[in-house]
């Protein structure tokens, strides 16, 4: 895919109101693959009002219309899922297998699903001597990250159309160019001038814009829990709506009663996907003492398997990379065992990490507080339920985990006592319809499925 050098706002693509670029670096071999337009706030302020003049038209649309655009959009995402891979892949590093399976496969189903909500959804109930009306809140601003670059953005804007609202853009600096195919999607499926508007750009330049915006009626941001709390703040003082997906520690429990070689061998797996550059991943391995030493020369033989370059893409960019090895030589000086990888860079070229397991992970180290966003997991030893429930809820994070055990009710009795946002009952699959969202610092608001739809409306009661 060619770099585009404009923005798209208002259906068409038009040049930025500055000069300035952002360069596109491909992670596994550090060259520029192009150039993107560094927007302003006036490029904001133009997509914000283009969205403006769009929504009044797009919220009176019947839901119906918008689901069958919705749709036309699905399909495109269809047609051109070889290039969302390969783009993907060239900008961000994942290999081209789980581009193809995940970053395309994933966004697809999302679109899906809101086609068909969208179609079926009730936007009117009934209570006692009431009508509510549940109507789109306005023009949305979305900022989003460069995990999961398509399906950050799909998971935002489809639900935001289903529900009447119109969209501006802002996606993150290091995945621009997945961006610009999803508003080449978007163009190509016929939906309307303004309903959705692309703006690039450095995130305290074009994302703080349009955080502050005040003809945004609500801020939907995934990334960074610092980031998450200013734009909390900055939209509270405004009163007006937000939505913030956050960081996570999510606790993969493991209990006495389990399969342990599957459970450490699906919980490596969920790690080392994507580099560990996931915000739900199970990062924390907990197991009982009687079981440990099993675990983790278990996990340690199945991490072997993850050769680097091949299985396991770099990380996204030299900041991300110098920051994980930074919490691998942290996990070190705090007394933790390296039972597979370490902190130096296993190859010369490219932004990658040795896949790394840890053992001897205590609760109160940074490791096993803070999200490292890398493909490093920490196994930690319990001795009781009790003290494993302690631990896997010992974070300010909340946003999912899995529990395993040789019986789901007793894996449920579990999940029902953990703060968290999802857990994955013996390795239950990824549900595109499950909302998803964090308790705790995770973060506010749910994404994904009727739940996701609701975050973009607002009640109207008329009684009778
Ligand atoms: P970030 O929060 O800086 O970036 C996320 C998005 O916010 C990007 O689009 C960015 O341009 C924008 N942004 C940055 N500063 C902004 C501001 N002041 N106002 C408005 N928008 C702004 O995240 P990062 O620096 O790319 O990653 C750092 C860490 O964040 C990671 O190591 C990881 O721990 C976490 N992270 C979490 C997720 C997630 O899915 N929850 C995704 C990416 C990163």
């Amino acid at each position: 895919m060619k770099a585009h050098d404009a923005m798209y706002i208002g259906g068409r693509w038009r040049p930025a109101a500055g000069q300035d670029t952002i360069a596109v670096v491909n992670p596994a071999d550090e060259q520029v693959i192009g150039h993107v337009p560094a927007g302003t706030a006036e490029d904001v302020d133009t997509a914000v009002r283009a969205a403006r003049d769009a929504f009044t038209g797009w919220a009176a649309t019947p839901p119906a219309e918008r689901a069958a655009k919705i749709g036309a959009l699905r399909d495109v995402l269809v047609a051109r899922k070889d290039e969302i891979a390969e783009t993907v892949t060239a900008e961000l590093g994942a290999p081209l297998g789980f581009s193809q399976m995940v970053h395309a496969g994933v966004p697809i189903l999302v679109a899906g699903s809101y086609a068909e909500l969208a179609a079926t959804y009730s936007f009117e109930e009934k209570v006692g001597n009431s009508t509510v009306l549940l109507e789109p809140v306005g023009v949305v601003g979305a900022i989003t990250p460069w995990n999961y670059p398509l399906h950050q953005i799909v998971a935002k804007v489809a639900p935001a159309l289903a529900a009447g609202c119109t969209v501006v853009l802002k996606p993150a600096e290091d995945t621009p160019l997945t961006a610009q195919l999803f508003a080449e999607a978007v163009d190509e499926a016929g939906i309307p001038a303004g309903v959705f508007n692309l703006v690039t750009g450095l995130g305290p330049v074009a994302g703080q814009a349009l955080a502050e915006h005040e003809g945004v009626d609500l801020v939907s941001f995934t990334g960074s829990t610092a980031v998450g709390k200013q734009i909390g703040a900055t939209a509270g003082a405004a009163v007006k709506r937000v939505a913030l997906e956050l960081g996570g520690k999510s606790a993969n429990v493991i209990l006495p009663s389990a399969d342990l070689a599957k459970a450490v061998g699906v919980g490596i797996a969920n790690v080392m996907g994507n580099s560990g550059q996931t915000c739900s991943a199970w990062t924390r391995m907990l197991v009982h003492e009687d079981q440990y030493d099993e675990a983790v020369a278990t996990a340690a033989a199945a991490v072997a398997k993850y050769t680097v370059g091949d299985r396991v893409g770099p990380l996204v960019n030299a900041k991300q990379q110098a920051r994980v090895r930074g919490y691998i030589e942290k996990g070190v000086e705090e007394g933790a065992r390296v039972v597979a990888g370490g902190p130096e860079a296993p190859l010369d070229k490219g932004y990658y990490v040795a896949p790394t397991v840890f053992a001897d992970v205590t609760p109160e180290m940074t490791i096993a507080q803070e999200e490292i966003f890398g493909p490093v997991v920490s196994i930690l030893k319990y001795t009781d339920e009790a003290e494993a429930l302690r631990i896997a809820n010992g974070t300010v994070y909340g946003l999912a985990g899995a529990v395993w055990a040789a019986d789901d009710a007793e894996a449920v009795a579990f999940a029902r006592r953990m703060d968290t946002g999802q857990v994955d009952i013996n390795g239950g699959r990824f549900n595109p319809l499950a909302p998803f969202g964090g308790y705790k610092q995770s973060g506010v608001g749910r994404e994904l499925g009727s739940h996701g739809l609701s975050e973009y409306l607002q009640t109207k009661s008329l009684q009778f």
